[in-house]
């Protein structure tokens, strides 16, 4: 159930509501609008009668849900959140690119990337210490270590650090030494992960899934800010399909999608999404086209060798020639786009 506040209503009116919701045993969410606060309920198992709510003061209308939704919703906060790591922003007027290459390598392959990714004005700061690959052959991250290379980034840039945790144990590091907390496509239906991130004070980067249904990628999200973390950024990486000529089929559609539905940022990963630094530029240009909050891109300074995902990440050059290009798109769509 969500219960809607009238505009007037006062923090000790919807004090009361909500410690009535305790009282029910229950969890409120208060989310606080332009206009009006609204406080969803979860914990519930069957419906929550509206008589406890409906006459106190303050109270606009009580709304059974059915949705399956009841927090990434727009109907519990009608305007798109904006994300905060630090003093920087995803959802708000600002394009967020996180950008940096798929592994940190090295501390000096780090700081070298990292230099040209300050440079470029990107506020984020991307890298695995921890990478879902494949084959248990592979390169597997350089574990705290690359977290420490990664805090280093951080006090030399001041760049935020988006970092993936691939387990339970991880979330811990990773909040020790980042800024948010990269749930990756593999993880995104890792319910137990996704419930120790929503405990977490860090913003979260959660990734589709690789053949997640909008709904479930929502849900995934719901997990998180059931948990009270309701600052979560969603990120379209690609899902599979039966093209060939692709990585992953970078799934475009699901931005204006989630717009449709939820108040949350989305960004797009166009590097994951095609798998070829050839085709990176143009998606990351469409992607911004439609009304992304923001990209997510791998860097570099030695692609070709690259301990991991150097098909798809583009050199220093591209990279810069790729933040000019959208930051066109971005300033020439944002004065035209609505939501
Ligand atoms: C990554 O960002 O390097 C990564 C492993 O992404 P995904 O989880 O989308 O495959
Ligand atoms: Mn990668």
């Amino acid at each position: 159930m969500l219960v809607v506040m009238k505009a007037d209503a006062t923090k000790n009116d919807i004090d009361r509501v909500v410690s009535i919701i305790h009282e029910l045993g229950y969890r409120a969410h208060p989310m606080a609008g332009a206009t009006r606060t609204a406080i969803s309920i979860t914990g519930n198992q069957g419906a929550v009668d509206a008589t406890h709510f409906e006459n106190l003061p303050g109270v606009a209308e009580t709304i059974r849900v059915t949705k399956p939704y009841k927090l990434i919703t727009l109907d519990l906060r009608p305007e798109k959140t904006v994300v905060r790591v630090g003093d920087a922003t995803i959802g708000g007027e600002e394009l967020g690119i996180i950008a940096g290459p798929c592994a940190i390598e090295s501390r000096t392959q780090a700081l070298t990337i990292a230099k040209a990714v300050h440079r470029s004005g990107a506020r984020f700061f991307r890298g695995g210490a921890f990478k879902p690959r494949t084959s248990p052959y592979s390169f597997q991250g350089l574990g705290e270590e690359g977290l420490k290379i990664l805090a280093e980034v951080r006090d030399t840039y001041g760049l935020k650090i988006v970092t993936e945790a691939l387990d339970v144990a991880g979330v811990d590091l990773v909040e020790r030494y980042g800024d948010m907390i990269q749930v990756g496509a593999r993880n995104m239906q890792n319910f137990s992960l996704l419930r120790r991130v929503g405990r977490s004070s860090l913003p979260v980067l959660l990734k589709r899934g690789l053949s997640a249904t909008l709904e479930e990628w929502l849900l995934a999200a719901e997990y998180i800010m059931a948990e009270g973390n309701y600052q979560v950024v969603l990120c379209e990486r690609g899902i599979r399909t039966f093209a060939q000529h692709t990585r992953n089929t970078l799934d475009l559609a699901v931005v204006p999608a989630v717009r449709a539905i939820s108040h949350l940022p989305i960004i797009v990963d166009p590097s994951h999404g095609t798998g070829k630094t050839a085709m990176v530029t143009p998606l990351a240009r469409a992607g911004v086209a439609v009304g992304s909050d923001g990209l997510m891109i791998e860097v570099h300074d030695e692609p070709e060798n690259a301990l991991s995902d150097g098909p798809q990440a583009l050199t220093l050059e591209q990279y810069d020639q790729l933040v000019h290009e959208v930051r066109a798109i971005h300033e020439a769509i944002a004065p035209v786009l609505v939501s």
